[in-house]
């Protein structure tokens, strides 16, 4: 077993592996997974644990009007802006033990660790659960971190409305209702700096057998909707010559598309997901074919380049059939700040951990929060890249060594 010096000789894996268990104990389901969604029964147990365990050490906490909850760690110069790290607590309905609840977890164990290694900082240090990261029980996801950064107002997600009928408004009235003496935040001081530290949610580090990945950003995506117009037919009574044949015409739109997205480098995600044929009839030439694109790159100026070619493509390929084509979705990319990207890569190499620089394929509260503080992620490796489901797994090893690299980072960063 290897010794650490200083803060990340602090961090204590056993302690930061026993969290993750007892939180997953929380909502768990079978297969090992868990159900912990945005402002459940779940979700108000998990933040209790968390504000319970943060007590025992001394930190403050609060919360703010969206339920974001912040630990804070003092500085020495106390007015400086903190430097903020954290994740989400929130769960998929089928989701697993390390998605989001591992970036809050760690970010306590390099609070922890700081304090058990004597050092002091000169910024405070604060640890954020941010609210309803996952989308998943009322939609659109990272409400909490648009509201944090000023992305949209808070009044924008109350009506929003969950299976039952139960609106986010009332969901987070209840939610700050459970812990009524926190004190409430009611203004918002943009972080010195953000660091979240996350599962991969993909294969790249496992592929690589790297253990740390220092997040460059987040890649932009971009969905279109292609509906293409034919003509209905008897299969067995109309020659195939004169036929408008809607299914076949997007079929060749798809193979075009193919050739089009096609990337030697694998950084363009190309995805149609969805097929719909109309009348769907086994003896009828199909007559209108609806089909989704799902188009994603870290770099938008590449993105709008591929996307632009898609209307010629799929009109010209599906002649003689109508292509009618609408963007639903657009994200821009985000590029993370390249000074806190180098603080991740040197935190790593201090501690003799390889990383490898990756954008996220995923999107994350980091993405918001970059809109008002320099911000960048730390991945560690998901088995087999799986996750939003049950067998999601990182191995304690892993988990430990991303505590480490996210402890020595946070400690630069409120000491500059
Ligand atoms: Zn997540």
């Amino acid at each position: 077993m290897r010794e650490f010096n200083g803060v990340a000789g602090q961090v204590d894996g056993g302690r930061l592996w026993r969290r993750l268990m007892q939180m997953a104990e929380i909502g768990a389901i079978p297969g090992n997974g868990v159900n912990r969604q945005a402002l459940s029964e779940e979700d108000i147990a998990a933040r209790e644990l968390l504000i319970d365990w943060a007590r025992r050490r001394g930190y403050a906490v609060a919360v703010d009007e969206a339920a974001n909850l912040f630990v804070r760690r003092p500085g020495s110069e106390p007015d400086l802006p903190p430097v903020l790290t954290g994740s989400h607590m929130d769960s998929q309905p089928r989701g697993g033990r390390f998605d989001g609840i591992y970036g809050v977890i760690a970010g306590l164990e390099a609070i922890e660790a700081l304090d058990d290694a004597g050092t002091a900082t000169r910024r405070p240090i604060e640890l954020v659960a941010w609210t309803n990261e996952e989308g998943s029980r009322f939609d659109p996801g990272c409400m909490g971190s648009m509201v944090f950064s000023g992305t949209a107002p808070l009044e924008r997600f109350e009506d929003a409305v969950d299976t039952d009928g139960i609106s986010f408004g009332r969901a987070l009235s209840r939610t700050l209702g459970a812990t009524p003496d926190l004190p409430r935040r009611r203004e918002t001081i943009p972080p010195a700096a953000y660091v979240e530290a996350h599962i991969e949610q993909g294969p790249v580090l496992e592929a690589a057998e790297v253990t740390i990945g220092a997040v460059t950003g987040v890649q932009g995506s971009q969905r279109f909707v292609v509906e293409v117009d034919g003509a209905t037919a008897h299969a067995g009574t109309t020659p195939v010559r004169g036929r408008r044949d809607a299914l076949q015409a997007a079929l060749r739109a798809v193979a075009r598309l193919n050739e089009t997205m096609a990337d030697p480098n694998d950084v363009l995600r190309f995805t149609v997901g969805r097929f719909e044929v109309e009348p769907n009839s086994p003896n009828t030439v199909p007559s209108r074919v609806r089909f989704s694109i799902d188009l994603r790159h870290p770099d938008g100026w590449e993105l709008d380049r591929r996307a632009r070619r898609i209307p010629r493509v799929c009109e010209n390929a599906a002649l003689p059939c109508s292509v009618r084509i609408s963007r639903t979705f657009d994200q821009r990319p985000v590029a993370f700040e390249s000074g806190i990207v180098e603080t991740i890569e040197r935190s790593a190499a201090a501690i003799d951990q390889p990383s490898l620089r990756i954008p996220s394929g995923a999107n994350h509260d980091a993405a918001f929060v970059a809109k008002v503080s320099p911000t960048a992620m730390i991945f560690i490796p998901c088995l087999r890249g799986v996750s939003h489901h049950e067998s999601e797994y990182a191995s304690p090893e892993d988990c430990a060594a991303g505590a480490r690299v996210l402890a020595e980072t946070v400690r630069t960063l409120a000491d500059s």
